[in-house]
């Protein structure tokens, strides 16, 4: 890893779309909060640190809730 991608915010960030269908590989970014495709940032306003927490969080936030959605009976 280099010493400017250990520094980016990007890949620590919540926004950040993980998912590897997105297909931009190590230089570039699908930023969720921004919708679009970009370069890995040093510095970001929008920057949100992705703890367990925040991801579940954004996760019901996109997707909602299926736990306890389920029908029962
Ligand atoms: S919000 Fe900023 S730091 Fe986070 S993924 Fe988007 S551009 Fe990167």
């Amino acid at each position: 890893m280099t010493e400017d991608r250990k520094k980016a915010l990007c890949f620590s960030c919540l926004y950040r779309d993980a998912r590897p269908e997105v297909g931009v590989g190590d230089q570039l970014v699908y930023c969720i909060k921004k919708e679009r495709v970009v370069s890995p940032k040093i510095q970001c306003d929008l920057y949100a640190r992705a703890t367990e927490k925040a991801k579940e969080h954004l996760r019901h936030t996109l997707y909602g809730s299926f736990n306890g959605e389920d029908e029962v009976g």
